[in-house]
């Protein structure tokens, strides 16, 4: 599924793809828009995002 957030750098509002069978998934994702690594974390219940975080990279 397609989910929207605000990059923790630029503040632009980017989408991810994320993948709603994996219940707890952290990875780093580069923003579309300036580039620099941001840690999306998230869980998913009942295929739908349960708790979304994207943090800046440290
Ligand atoms: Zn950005």
């Amino acid at each position: 599924m397609e989910y929207f957030f605000t990059c923790p750098y630029c503040w632009q509002e980017i989408s991810v793809v994320l993948d709603t069978s994996v219940k707890n998934q952290t990875y780093v994702e580069d923003c579309e828009v300036c580039c620099r690594p941001i840690e999306v974390r998230y869980s998913i219940a009942n295929d739908e995002v349960a708790e979304f975080e994207a943090s800046v990279l440290e």
